[in-house]
């Protein structure tokens, strides 16, 4: 009997995709390989996140671009110090989750095939927006835009799940008409210098409707910031339309040899 009903499952499953699957069935957290015991920890289990988390404890990050500090250690310290590299980025203030490591990493891949952000990674995020400051007097949170031929592709804008999720979370308005992408970039890759990343990026974005923006803090959201060149091009255009202030929330912080 269970047998009939586990392959029922299965087949049922099968129409929907590994995502079904991974939802009826547990899953080996794909950091450690150890069950993982709940859904709110998405693909990673409970002690990777707590691993992650005493990880994160110690990195001090640029007051501006909140890249982490090397050799520097201090209870997630956001003091006054800069890396020094982000000097001529167009957005006022970037923050992450943490670095692209870990249960972050597989939560922040995870997302890119599957729309759902697990709780343990949406608490995460949700904490540091009420932990930054700057992020109380936003006024819209703004989804990186896919090209449209990307979003084709894809199905669903990973950052747009994002959005959803911070918005339905703290009330803000999201704002989906203002930017544009007019220029389908080549996907980021790993081992790409910082310039050609900006390069890339270069006029990929157009603001259709400035005046949604005119006059307004904005926030930013993307899954994984690397050399921040996106949010860069984005500030560009938004400062350009009006905007009084950007920000940049993203779920990770890479450094500049993984890929995105
Ligand atoms: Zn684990
Ligand atoms: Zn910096």
């Amino acid at each position: 009997m269970a047998e009939k009903i586990t392959s029922r499952l299965l087949r049922y499953g099968m129409r929907f995709g590994d995502a079904f699957i991974s939802i009826v069935y547990p899953t080996a957290c794909r950091v450690c390989g150890s069950p993982v015991g709940s859904l709110r920890d998405g693909v990673a289990c409970a002690n990777c996140w707590e691993a992650f988390d005493l990880n994160r404890l110690h990195d001090e990050v640029c007051a501006k671009c909140g890249v982490s500090l090397p050799g520097r250690s201090g209870l997630l310290i956001i003091g006054s110090r800069r890396c020094g590299r982000c000097e001529e980025l167009a957005f006022d203030l970037a923050r992450a989750c943490g670095p692209y490591q870990g249960a972050l990493k597989e939560s922040v891949l995870r997302l890119k095939t599957q729309p759902h952000m697990p709780g343990q990674l949406k608490m995460r995020m949700i904490a540091v927006f009420r932990q930054i400051e700057a992020f109380h007097s936003i006024d819209s949170i703004l989804p990186v835009p896919l090209h449209p031929k990307r979003l084709a592709e894809r199905a669903f804008n990973q950052s747009e799940v994002i959005a959803e999720t911070l918005a339905a979370e703290t009330g803000l308005p999201i704002d989906r008409s203002s930017l544009i992408r007019i220029r389908a970039t080549r996907r980021h890759r790993a081992g790409m210098s910082p310039l050609e990343r900006a390069r890339s990026m270069k006029n990929a974005f157009h603001l259709r409707a400035p005046r949604l923006i005119e006059n307004r803090s904005v926030l930013l959201v993307d899954d994984v910031m690397t050399t921040g060149s996106t949010a860069h091009e984005i500030a560009l255009v938004l400062g350009a339309g009006g905007a009084s202030k950007v920000s940049v929330l993203a779920l990770a912080r890479a450094r500049e040899s993984f890929g995105h």
